[in-house]
């Protein structure tokens, strides 16, 4: 049996050696889910929806012990770890509701019949999820999979399998035998749980393993929702409220030591007031510091890997080379741990590596443009993804106007694009395929049935 280490992002120890899914377990788990999920899908939902909001209980009791794993094995504040998780459990009712409304039948009328649409499951749904959101990314996949009656086979990202383990037995401990599968390790293991007999893949990830899954799922035509990378643009116009501006750039640019996929990862601010805002962006960005997610008054825990930090570290001095103007950090700290400053860069042109692929480090980017609205729709539209953007300026009709163009699946003005809750989450153009949350979301994990009779 083989297995690969679970290492500790801030120390660069290993936590654990992780046993890997062996081919023939991974086939016995899907079959136990294919075998489980009929008597699940129906039960009624009141039931399921017990069941589930027992899961959350558990979670909420057993919070400080999940968030101390998530630190160690992917290294984000302790603080933000129990953030991400009480941003789950204080609202777990209301999301298992908003399940259930997705699966509420239609009933439509014709002269000489009715039909009644129902929300069927569609069968076993793998759930693949990423280590940068451990705990709130697999609860986005697993709850509406199982909540609309599927089964689910979950395989944590290979960086946080302990933190995927331990929700998985929290969960699981409320659900009927087979219905909640897990699967551990990497690259292959997602992959040969796409192959199997699995009837969808949800997936929380980078473009490029999405683009893999696709065309992997397309022999079974099974069903895909891809949650994907982006390069979110921050527009600053010349009458913004530059502090705002320059907190949101700066904020949203480096929590979760930048490792977020709706980071802001191109800052572009108007000639006229370009010099005033990097001013404010650089104090700002000196406040955040470093060091181990365990330790009070830092800022940013480490990067999940060496790999991911060579991968900033490379984006950074390649941008140098190419004219940027280093304002703050930059340097990789000597020491153990993949740790990497907050840094803030000028002058960055709108061709540099870091300007077109996403970076997911800590590092605000700054680009100068006209303050022209053309030219701002224009930068903000030139890249393949459209996850979010953000939008400052003194005249909100702009704002909204400029929203509008931005092909992006969100949108924020004069704030973060946070929305209210109950709207989708949507990767627009390559961030995505399909789409998580809200009503709308939820009922992708289903299909419309329609049953007809004569009236
Ligand atoms: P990130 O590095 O942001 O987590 P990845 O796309 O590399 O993004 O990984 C997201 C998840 O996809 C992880 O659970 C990973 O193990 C899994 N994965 C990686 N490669 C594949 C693949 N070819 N097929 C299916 N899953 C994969």
């Amino acid at each position: 049996m083989s297995s690969f280490p679970d290492i500790d992002p801030a120390t660069g120890a290993t936590i654990a050696e992780i046993e890997i899914t062996t081919p023939a377990e991974l086939r016995a788990t899907v079959r136990a889910a294919r075998a489980a999920q009929e008597a699940w899908a129906a039960l009624a939902y009141a039931e399921r929806r017990a069941l589930l909001s027992a899961g959350g209980r558990r979670l909420a009791q057993r919070a400080d012990e999940v968030a101390e794993l998530v630190t160690r094995e992917m290294g984000k504040l302790k603080a933000d770890a129990l953030r991400e998780i009480a941003g789950w459990t204080d609202g777990f009712d209301e999301f298992l509701d908003e399940i259930g409304r997705a699966l509420e039948p239609e009933v439509l009328r014709a002269k000489d019949r009715e039909t009644r649409i129902e929300r069927d499951p569609l069968g076993v749904v793998a759930a693949i999820t990423p280590w940068n959101f451990p705990v709130g990314m697999p609860l986005e996949l697993f709850l509406p999979a199982l909540g609309t009656g599927n089964a689910c086979v979950f395989k944590p990202s290979e960086h946080v399998p302990l933190v995927g383990a331990l929700l998985h037995e929290i969960f699981s401990a409320e659900l009927p035998e087979g219905v909640f599968g897990l699967a551990q390790g990497a690259g292959e293991v997602g992959a040969a749980l796409v192959d199997a007999d699995v009837d969808m893949i949800a997936f929380v990830g980078s473009r490029e393993t999405g683009m893999k899954i696709m065309e992997r799922a397309s022999g079974g035509l099974k069903r895909l929702v891809l949650e994907l990378g982006g390069k979110d643009p921050l527009l600053v116009f010349a009458d913004a409220d530059l502090e705002a501006a320059a907190e949101c750039a700066v904020r949203h640019a480096l929590r979760n030591t930048g490792q977020v996929c709706c980071s802001v990862e191109r800052v572009y601010v108007a000639e006229a007031v370009a010099e005033r805002f990097e001013h404010l962006v650089a104090e700002k960005a000196r406040a955040w510091t470093y060091g181990s997610g365990f330790a009070e008054g830092v800022q940013m825990g480490p990067l999940v890997s060496a790999e991911q930090r060579d991968k900033v570290e490379r984006q950074v001095s390649g941008a140098l080379k190419s004219g940027a103007r280093l304002v703050l950090g930059g340097r990789v700290p000597a020491g153990a741990g993949f740790f990497y400053p907050a840094t803030v860069l000028a002058d960055v042109g709108h061709d540099f590596e870091i300007t077109r692929r996403e970076t997911f480090g800590p590092v605000v980017s700054l680009t100068r443009f006209s303050g022209d609205e053309e030219e701002a729709v224009r930068l903000a539209n030139d890249t393949p993804y459209g996850l979010g953007a953000n939008v400052y300026t003194g005249d909100l009709e702009r704002g909204k106007r400029v929203a509008r163009r931005i092909r992006s699946g969100q949108v924020g003005v004069n704030r973060y694009l946070g929305s209210a809750p109950g709207s989708p989450w949507v990767g627009a153009r390559q961030s995505g395929f399909g789409f998580l949350g809200g009503v709308e979301g939820h009922r992708q994990f289903t299909l419309p049935k329609s049953i007809s009779y004569p009236t």
